[in-house]
């Protein structure tokens, strides 16, 4: 049997903007750049109008059929009632099994690759049912996969809690992690979070390849130790391929007039973009601290405000957008605040056309929880970044930003575990956006962006990866016929 000419691809979301974004990015790139003809299926939350906005604008023009699945009936699933988000999203993307198979099934024509985004690892097996290739894309960056992929050896060598631990564990070939930096899954072993964790590194290697959203030379220490077979030993089976940095287009009328005009007016580089990523919220006490922060600074800024929650460690993935309407929030806020920074600030309500302002020429300073995506967007628009690390993986990559790639700045403490004070805010934001210190820094993720440019085009490295990854497949497809 012939390989088909034009590869049809299917790939799996699982529920959530920061998930979905980098998914629906790939399908268009397989499309736009690589011809295949790419169906995405989706989970949505449902948690905001956020996601059906990025789904709807991500249809714009039409390359990609996006099918959403029903949700999954969790009724008759034993959920605790303080099940973390990592424990939510695996169990709705498991019991979403029998929906993804169906709509597999119906489709018009049996696809001839599957991709499933982490939480996806479960559905690998689909691939093997329907005898196709499968590969994982893991949309972040090779330092978080290399601990994943490593966690299974480290269950069997740590005694006790990771983060009781004294000593930085060692990830073979790689920078060693820091017991306060390890992700969320790995905070309570005794979790059910932290054996589906487990059981995602233990599926990885089941695909025939990993796809990761960073750009060659960003890691270049870290892929070399993932691709070392004597390291990581069967996990180097299948090729990892880096194929970032797949982030949201900047729209040309991404930006509402009013947004546009006040940036417009504002000096070059000089506002500071304060955000949160689509679920990271602040306690209220903290909320308050960062108002004066950045009053005190006397810094331009725009700052994405979101109600405080009263435990903040998981974010309100399922919650953002649900009420905390304008007036509501700004009572957060210290009397006043809004009236005496009004020349200066901006507050806009639970969500902003992150990419867009990011890429306006006035932007020059980002403070960020550090999700995956919203770095990559930073360092795409070359702006140097305040690493407030929340949840998740995040507090791994504020560590890539601040010590290995020289983009960013944090506060002594982690802002998860320790309130940051008013005093210590206004010296960050006026160190990032006019000491010395964040010009090295803006000239340096300068550089970066240089260097992301030359990445994506078609001399590029990601591009080139994709390419190989299209070829490595179409080569699987035979095999796997062959065997047949
Ligand atoms: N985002 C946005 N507007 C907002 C908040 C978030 O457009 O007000 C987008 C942001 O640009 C990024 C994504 O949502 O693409 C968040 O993903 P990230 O990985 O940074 O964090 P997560 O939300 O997964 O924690």
């Amino acid at each position: 049997m012939e390989t088909p000419k034009q590869l049809r691809a299917a790939l799996l979301s699982s529920p959530g903007q920061g998930h979905l974004i980098p998914v629906l990015e790939l399908g268009k790139r397989l499309v736009t750049d690589h011809g295949f003809e790419v169906t995405i299926f989706v989970l949505p939350s449902k948690a905001s109008h956020a996601e059906a906005e990025i789904i709807e604008s991500a249809m714009t023009p039409k390359l990609l059929n996006i099918v959403e699945l029903p949700p999954p009936d969790l009724s008759a699933v034993a959920l605790s009632q303080d099940a973390t988000v990592i424990t939510r999203l695996a169990v709705m993307m498991r019991e979403a099994q029998p929906a993804f198979r169906s709509a597999l099934m119906a489709m018009e024509a049996q696809p001839d690759v599957l991709i499933v985004d982490l939480f996806g690892t479960e559905h690998l097996c689909i691939g093997d049912e329907l005898g196709i290739p499968k590969y994982v894309y893991i949309a972040t960056n090779a330092w978080f996969l290399a601990l994943l992929l490593h966690s299974p050896t480290l269950d069997k060598e740590v005694n006790g809690e990771y983060v009781d631990q004294t000593e930085p564990f060692n990830i073979p070939g790689c920078k060693p992690v820091r017991p306060e930096d390890v992700v969320d899954p790995m905070l309570d072993r005794s979790d059910q979070q932290y054996r589906e964790y487990l059981r995602m590194a233990s599926e990885i290697p089941m695909g025939d390849g990993i796809l990761l959203n960073v750009w060659e030379d960003l890691q270049v220490e870290t892929l070399a130790a993932l691709r070392n077979k004597e390291f990581l030993g069967p996990v180097a089976n299948g090729p990892i391929y880096t194929i970032g940095p797949l982030i949201r287009p900047v729209r040309p009328a991404g930006l509402e007039k009013e947004l546009l005009e006040w940036l417009d007016k504002q000096p070059s580089e000089s506002v500071l973009f304060v955000s949160f990523g689509s679920g990271g919220t602040l306690s209220a006490e903290q909320l308050v601290e960062l108002a004066w922060g950045l009053e005190l600074s006397g810094q331009r800024f725009i700052w994405v405000l979101r109600k405080p929650v009263v435990k903040s460690l998981d974010g309100s993935f399922f919650n953002v957008g649900k009420g905390g309407g304008g007036d509501e929030l700004l009572s957060f806020l210290p009397d006043g605040f809004e009236l005496r920074t009004r020349n200066v600030g901006l507050v806009l309500p639970s969500w902003a056309p992150q990419v867009d302002i990011l890429s306006h020429p006035s932007v020059g300073g980002f403070l960020s929880h550090c999700g995956w995506n919203s770095t990559l967007e930073s360092m795409v628009s070359g702006v140097p970044m305040i690493a407030w690390p929340l949840y998740a993986e995040q507090r791994l990559n504020a560590t890539l930003l601040v010590e290995e790639t020289g983009v960013a700045i944090r506060p002594k403490e982690l802002p998860s575990k320790k309130i940051v004070r008013r005093e210590e805010i206004e010296k960050l934001v006026r160190t990032i956006m006019v000491e010395k210190e964040g010009h090295v820094m803006r000239a340096r993720v300068k550089e970066l962006k240089t260097n992301v440019e030359k990445a994506v085009t078609k001399e590029g490295t990601s591009y080139e990866s994709l390419r190989k990854m299209k070829e490595d497949c179409k080569m699987r497809i035979h095999q796997i016929k062959k065997a047949h």
